[in-house]
């Protein structure tokens, strides 16, 4: 099946659009140590090229109003818009987003690639848009207007090696993404497991829509490290 390349993506590269500040315990659930301390949390979100595909995951924290830049500590040397011009990419040139979940600091420049189409779970599009007010907060519906949403049920491969794996928990419809590389696989875990630690201890993500799931998910994590049995894994935590 792989001998001529067909089902497997091009190339990825992760890019950067800065840090914000945020406390441990929205990472980290019940370990005393992480709450109240600061932890800078990386923006990186992953471009992948695959068949006639320029898919972004995520879109970084984008440009907050300045109050909510300070609020959050937000600091860029490099935003994503910039990271894509490095590599001679305009956001026009992007022909799909696929975001782990809506949250805003996964959502930031979504509506800057008008040639996309933007994959997200239906659960998680449905929910965005009426979330239970203890998740209200981390949607903002400024991030959402305009983007050319396609609502995802379940597993998919949505270009070739690239595929995306339900694991929710930390919001309704949030998802993973795979991606089959000639040499290796990018496991991109999303806000499963944000920081390394999240899946090495399976302590689960702070912020929660269900715990229980949120378990699972981490679970399942493991599971993926036993698929391509004949190619290395790659994890990627969304802010370690
Ligand atoms: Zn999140």
């Amino acid at each position: 099946m792989m001998e001529d390349n067909e089902g497997i993506a091009k190339m990825a590269r992760l890019l950067q659009d800065g840090t914000f500040q945020i406390d441990g315990g929205m990472l980290v659930y019940g370990v005393p140590k992480f709450y109240g301390k600061l932890i800078k949390a990386k923006l990186q979100p992953l471009y992948i090229e695959s068949g006639d595909e320029r898919i972004l995951v995520d879109t970084g924290i984008g440009d907050l109003p300045e109050k909510f830049e300070k609020i959050h500590g937000v600091e860029k040397k490099l935003s994503l818009l910039d990271s894509l011009k490095e590599m001679d990419l305009s956001p026009e040139d992007i022909t799909m987003v696929i975001n782990t979940h809506l949250h805003f600091d996964h959502t930031g420049y979504n509506r800057e690639f008008t040639n996309a189409v933007t994959l997200a779970q239906e659960a998680e599009i449905r929910y965005s848009a009426y979330p239970d007010r203890f998740q209200a907060g981390a949607y903002l519906q400024k991030n959402l207007e305009g983007s050319k949403f396609r609502g995802l049920v379940g597993e998919k491969e949505v270009a070739p090696g690239v595929t995306v794996l339900p694991t929710p928990g930390h919001s309704p419809g949030h998802q993973s993404i795979a991606v089959e590389l000639e040499d290796e696989v990018i496991i991109y875990t999303g806000d499963v497991s944000p920081l390394s630690i999240n899946h090495e201890k399976k302590w689960i993500v702070g912020i929660l829509y269900d715990p229980v799931d949120a378990l699972c998910s981490l679970e399942f994590l493991d599971e993926l490290s036993t698929w391509w049995p004949e190619k290395p894994k790659r994890f990627i935590y969304s802010h370690e």
